[in-house]
């Protein structure tokens, strides 16, 4: 089917409008019309060749959400007019211990992106969310609660799961002391979800301008963390620490914020950071450890958590058209907290 996406075709170039085709829906597939997609920091550094590893053109986007077009012939879960979503993940071996686990993000064959993935039946480079329509086998579309405001549910795909899966892994619940670092599109879902799962939240940014925001998303106190006195009076009170820094960035300051026994667990940065002092981790038996996204069921778990508990991202909706501006706000911090693209805004042809 034909489709018109936004696409980076070179790490340098603005993305620009794109006409690819979508392959006609095989029989354990589901045909989706987007209607809204998030916009992920893991996009910009995809589009932007960050990680080395972009396959242009690229059309990123991987938290999507949309309606039912069609179903193939052996499709169960779905029908027609559905109100589904798609996150990061499109595909993967389904054979493994780890898929048996539902844990797809970690197939011991590889998972396949929604974006800058290969088909595992074509090979051809996968395309993501910022088009208008999307085909996904059935095991890897959700089903989204009625109750959940459409326009605003597309950043649960990734921002939220990629938070509450971590904080499920590490038992965060009534009472647990739990810090964010970096309050942006991840940071502000993982405010939200720990203070829904029963947390004290702290956030930890390097924004005074964002205090007030933190403590309305449902954070009890803010930590500056260029203030040296203010991090140091908060040694050894966390339980978990959440990092969603997008960059190269120093851990020394916040492993001493950990209490015995405690986890930092790292979900942002992709790749080397300031060389790490062992001492905390030794003395007080402290973990760093690392988690991406999360599996289907999770998701869907997830879902049904935000459906249960109202929780829903802060979204700045955009046009389509307004793209390259988004990225170039979202590396400067400058997006509370979420951008979503409005798919209506699509341009007819490209
Ligand atoms: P985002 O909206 O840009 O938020 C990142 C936040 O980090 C910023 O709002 C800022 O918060 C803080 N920050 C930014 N630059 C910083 C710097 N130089 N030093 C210290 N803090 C800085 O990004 P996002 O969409 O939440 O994504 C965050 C990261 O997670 C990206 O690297 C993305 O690729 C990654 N990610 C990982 C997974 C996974 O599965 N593990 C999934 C999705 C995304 P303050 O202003 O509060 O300091
Ligand atoms: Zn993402």
């Amino acid at each position: 089917m034909k489709t018109i996406g936004y696409a980076a075709h070179s790490s340098e170039s603005d993305l620009a409008p794109f006409a690819f085709d979508r392959r006609d829906p095989r029989p354990n597939d589901v045909a989706i019309d987007i209607l809204y997609c998030g916009v992920c920091h893991s996009d910009l550094h995809t589009a932007r060749n960050d990680w080395g590893n972009a396959v242009y053109p690229c059309v990123p986007g991987h938290e999507i959400v949309g309606r039912v077009t069609a179903v193939g012939s052996d499709v169960t879960k779905f029908e027609v007019g559905q109100t589904v979503a798609v996150g990061c993940l499109v595909d993967s071996c389904q054979h493994c211990d780890q898929c048996h686990k539902d844990h797809e993000q970690y197939c011991r064959e590889g998972w396949t992106g929604t974006y800058n993935g290969a088909d595992r039946i074509t090979g051809e480079n996968t395309m993501g969310g910022y088009s208008t329509h999307i085909v996904v086998r059935e095991e890897f579309v959700l089903s989204v609660p009625d109750n959940l405001d459409v326009a605003r549910v597309a950043p649960l795909l990734c921002a939220g799961i990629t938070t509450y899966s971590p904080m499920r892994e590490w038992n965060v619940g009534p009472g647990s002391r739990v810090a964010v670092v970096g309050l942006g599109g991840l940071g502000h879902m993982a405010v939200k979800i720990a203070a829904a799962m029963g947390a004290h939240v702290t956030v930890l940014s390097r924004s005074p301008g964002k205090e007030k925001d933190a403590i309305d998303l449902g954070a009890e106190a803010v930590l500056i963390s260029t203030d040296e006195a203010a991090m140091a009076r908060a040694a050894s009170s966390f339980d978990f620490i959440i990092d969603t820094v997008p960059v190269y960035h120093d851990l020394n300051p916040y492993l001493p914020l950990l209490d015995t026994d405690a986890t930092l667990v790292i979900v942002g940065q992709v790749g080397p950071l300031v060389e790490t002092h062992t001492f905390p981790l030794i003395f007080a038996r402290k973990r760093i450890a690392g988690s991406l996204i999360g599996g289907l069921k999770e998701t869907q778990e997830m879902l049904d958590f935000c459906g249960r508990m109202n929780i829903l991202p802060e979204c700045e909706m955009i046009a389509m058209g307004d793209i390259n501006t988004a990225y170039d706000r979202m590396e400067k911090s400058d997006v509370r907290y979420r951008f979503v693209i409005d798919m209506a805004t699509m341009p007819a042809a490209a």
